[in-house]
């Protein structure tokens, strides 16, 4: 038992919709609260409110939900300390986890069991200086990088940014079009153009899945 709480926009059970595990029946757990403001940000809502739950809480939900795919995201679940307590007990109960972070916070004693999603802010999100470098040095070949490109300026600066610091030699590289910025088949031509120097992990295209199937209502 745990008396630890935390702050939870929502907990639901969808379709994972990007990454290495997309297409996955997946339970999300959406923390409240993030310190950034991104300009294309589609969880505004989770930024204030939610409620509070006991980590015990949770559990039960994601039990009663079925998944062994749990995605951890926000707003920025890294805001709230506790998180690392409630991704302990997930792993420990041998769940699948995944954590979506924006990359501004530290991300040094995430447990390494955990799959991180460290989305590289770039310029089209007006917060590209919040990115903390050391954080990746801390990525391995079971964590994911993600670029959100709303234009060119955006591309090339992904492309630049990812060979700077030898990124897709850490782990898997995503580059998504920001819907609503960027056409997915622009973005689509670029890559095929680009023939970026070979890597371990090339970089893959990647679109919304659950944009395609629901719009901006993130699941079910
Ligand atoms: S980090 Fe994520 S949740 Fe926070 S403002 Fe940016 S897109 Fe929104």
């Amino acid at each position: 038992m745990s008396k630890e709480t935390l702050r939870v926009t929502e907990i639901f059970y969808s379709l994972q919709g990007e990454g290495a595990t997309v297409g996955i029946p997946t339970t999300f757990i959406r923390l409240t609260g993030c310190p950034l403001r991104c300009e294309y940000c589609d969880t505004k809502y989770a930024f204030y409110g939610g409620k509070t739950l006991g980590i015990d809480d949770i559990m039960q939900q994601v039990e009663s939900l079925g998944a062994r795919y749990i995605n951890v995201t926000g707003g920025e679940p890294l805001s709230q300390k506790r998180v690392h307590l409630l991704m302990k007990r997930l792993c420990d109960d041998n769940y699948q986890v995944s954590l979506e972070t924006s990359g501004a916070i530290d991300v040094s004693n995430v447990d390494s069991r955990v799959s991180k999603v460290l989305d590289v802010k770039t310029p089209g999100s007006s917060e590209d200086e919040k990115n903390n470098h050391d954080n990746y040095s801390y990525l391995t070949y079971n964590d994911q990088v993600k670029y959100v490109i709303c234009s060119e300026h955006d591309y090339n600066w992904s492309k630049d940014h990812l060979l700077e610091h030898d990124l897709n030699n850490r782990c898997p590289v995503l580059f998504s079009p920001c819907v609503g910025q960027l056409e997915p088949q622009q973005l689509a031509d670029w890559l095929l153009s680009a023939k970026l120097p070979a890597a371990k992990f090339p970089v893959r295209f990647q679109i919304q899945l659950h944009k395609y199937l629901w719009g901006d209502t993130p699941g079910k």
